[in-house]
């Protein structure tokens, strides 16, 4: 899988959503560094707070594609694309990767979450403009928290509906124990399989991913993760075979639910998944 070199545009949103995490990232790239690198950058994801309310993004988009970019990508709540020439010109400026956020499967689930009410109805609107752009790519990222992890599989159905591309079911609530949602999520896995469709989780180590290891972003994306989380290991850590290439568990996830979890001591993918780890 292709990585991309992430780019922070700052933390301007038209939503409020509860578990927003966008405050507390710390910049990776700043943007005049990457269109000032005498090295070729290929790909990119802008991301940070709504990045299509910057006033410049065209600018942004088109000034990378000048400097060498092939694929750009942003990460958005969708909602700014419910007018479709608002995608449209970000298409002509040459971006045909899209991420979209989804919180929720329906306007009551998804806009508590935002708190902005009609939010659910414009990124709805905006994947259906996106039905209509031909040669792009549209990846699902269902953050999961306390209040949706319910709703999870149909958030799932929805984005197979729309036809995504891609679907990444995001742990992004350090309350929310592995316990509790796995079930939910090894469901959308097979509910994503069985529609022959792409699905990734995020934020899961190997050691409650049993049998769905191939399905961990982590092992295509590397340890690195887009958000920076106070990633901490515990004692039973340093025997497990994962240990050099897991990301931990967050801080305030094991001050929460304990360290739940158990060493993996063999698995037969180690090797596999180290490689593609590896390459
Ligand atoms: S290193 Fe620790 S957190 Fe990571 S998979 Fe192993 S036991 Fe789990």
């Amino acid at each position: 899988m292709l990585k991309y070199h992430k780019i922070y545009l700052g933390n301007l949103c038209n939503n409020k959503c509860i578990h927003c995490i966008s405050k507390n990232i710390s910049p990776k790239y700043n943007l005049d560094t990457v269109l000032n690198s005498s090295e070729k950058i290929e790909n990119i994801l802008l991301y940070g707070g709504e990045p299509t309310l910057r006033t410049d993004i065209l600018l942004i988009i088109q000034n990378l594609v000048k400097s060498g970019a092939k694929r750009i990508k942003i990460l958005t709540n969708g909602r700014v694309l419910s007018d479709i020439n608002n995608l449209y010109r970000l298409v002509d400026a040459g971006c045909f990767l899209f991420e979209i956020k989804l919180w929720g499967s329906n306007p009551i689930a998804h806009d508590k979450i935002t708190r902005v009410s009609g939010s659910f109805h414009e990124t709805i609107n905006g994947l259906n403009n996106l039905t209509s752009i031909q040669d792009k790519f549209v990846a699902m990222r269902i953050p999961i928290c306390r209040d949706n992890y319910r709703d999870i599989q149909d958030m799932v159905i929805l984005s197979i509906n729309f036809g995504a591309n891609r679907i990444i079911l995001s742990h992004n609530d350090p309350k929310l124990s592995f316990k509790e949602v796995l079930p939910f999520v090894f469901n959308s896995i097979n509910i994503s399989l069985f529609n022959r469709t792409w699905i990734l989780t995020e934020n899961f180590p190997f050691c409650v991913m049993k049998g769905f290891e191939k399905h961990m972003n982590e092992i295509y994306e590397g340890k690195a993760l887009l958000f920076d989380t106070n990633i901490k290991y515990n004692e039973k850590c340093s025997v497990c075979i994962f240990k050099t290439i897991c990301s931990g568990i967050n801080s305030e996830y094991i001050r929460n639910n304990g360290m739940e979890f158990l060493p993996v001591i063999e698995s037969k993918y180690f090797d596999d998944i180290r490689r593609l780890y590896e390459s």
